[in-house]
């Protein structure tokens, strides 16, 4: 089949728009449409100058998402004055997993010149993901350990590094399969801290707590496209599934939107659309509940609502195996 807007051959048919592109075309519009994500978020301030940068840390795991996210924010800002950019890799100590995506990372970094830091889970916690899946001492999916780990170093080495900002490369699949978990939970108050603390235009949100604000300018981009994006592009992306991956939740999520999408062409987009408008209205309505009884962990000083954080916890029962 032919492009819609030249006469080369269509590499991208997208049911739920009816577009059809070739390369160049397919690759111009994944950007745009990223760019008036990073638009309608608000995501550079108005008053940034080159004396006062905004400064963005991009979590660079060196699979395609984040690695698509990283190439088409260096194309975009990268001689801009007022954005100042660095990757930060977490190494979760995955034996073949994440040594090889950590290649990635560098490669990609040293492509564009761009300043890039790793931090570890051993050198951090002095654990490492392989033992934790095998020790298991809370019978946890590890996944479960995993996240409290990876969240609390992008938080803390965010901060550490003056982010003004974290950026992600979540999908639209993952945006989709999150909200769709979270309406099934019923958990109204977690969906009004989801919109303050990643999602919406920065104009609506409230982000002045302890936190450095979270952004995810591909959001709108389907995980397919971001796929095919990487490899037309031949970026080094690592394209391998983590040998822990757990989140059985999530796949029958996953699965149950392949579906939908299947006979339903544009579904993801609606859920992710609906979702941010209702998360908006739950969080004027619950923002700030709780959080007056927040305490500093007796450990390591991390907003906890007990005296000892999770994560802290976790690292105690790992290490007491
Ligand atoms: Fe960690 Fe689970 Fe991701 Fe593997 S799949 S890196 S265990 S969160």
């Amino acid at each position: 089949m032919e492009c819609d807007k030249c006469d080369r051959e269509a590499v991208m048919n997208a049911a739920y728009s009816g577009a059809h592109l070739c390369e160049v075309h397919f690759c111009r519009s994944v950007e745009k449409r990223t760019r008036r994500r990073i638009r309608s978020d608000a995501l550079i301030p108005k008053d940034a100058t080159p004396d006062e940068p905004e400064c963005w840390v991009i979590g660079l795991s060196g699979g395609k998402d984040s690695v698509v996210l990283t190439h088409i924010l260096d194309e975009t800002f990268g001689k801009d004055p007022r954005i100042e950019m660095l990757a930060l890799t977490i190494h979760e100590g995955i034996e073949g997993y994440r040594d090889k995506s950590v290649e990635a990372c560098v490669e990609l970094a040293d492509d564009l010149d761009m300043r890039h830091e790793l931090v570890s889970y051993d050198e951090e916690f002095g654990v490492r993901m392989d033992d934790v899946a095998e020790s298991d001492p809370l019978n946890m999916a590890p996944c479960a350990y995993c996240g409290v780990f990876r969240r609390d170093l992008l938080e803390r080495y965010a901060e550490e590094f003056g982010a003004d900002k974290l950026l992600t490369g979540h999908n639209l699949d993952d945006e989709a399969q999150t909200a769709l978990m979270n309406f099934l939970e019923g958990d109204v108050k977690q969906v009004a801290k989801h919109f303050d603390a990643s999602l919406g235009s920065f104009e609506d949100r409230h982000t002045q707590n302890e936190f450095v604000p979270r952004a995810k300018p591909l959001r709108d981009i389907p995980e397919k496209e971001v796929a095919l994006y990487a490899h037309l592009k031949d970026l080094p992306a690592h394209i391998t599934e983590c040998p822990h991956a757990s989140e059985a939740y999530r796949g029958e999520i996953q699965q149950l939107l392949w579906d939908l999408e299947e006979n339903h062409p544009g579904t993801r987009h609606s859920i992710v659309a609906g979702y941010e408008e209702l998360a908006k209205l739950a969080a004027d309505e619950y923002r700030g509940a709780g959080e007056a009884d927040l305490n500093d962990c007796e450990n390591c000083g991390a907003k906890t609502s007990g005296t000892r954080c999770r994560k802290c916890k976790l690292v105690d029962a790992i290490t007491a195996v």
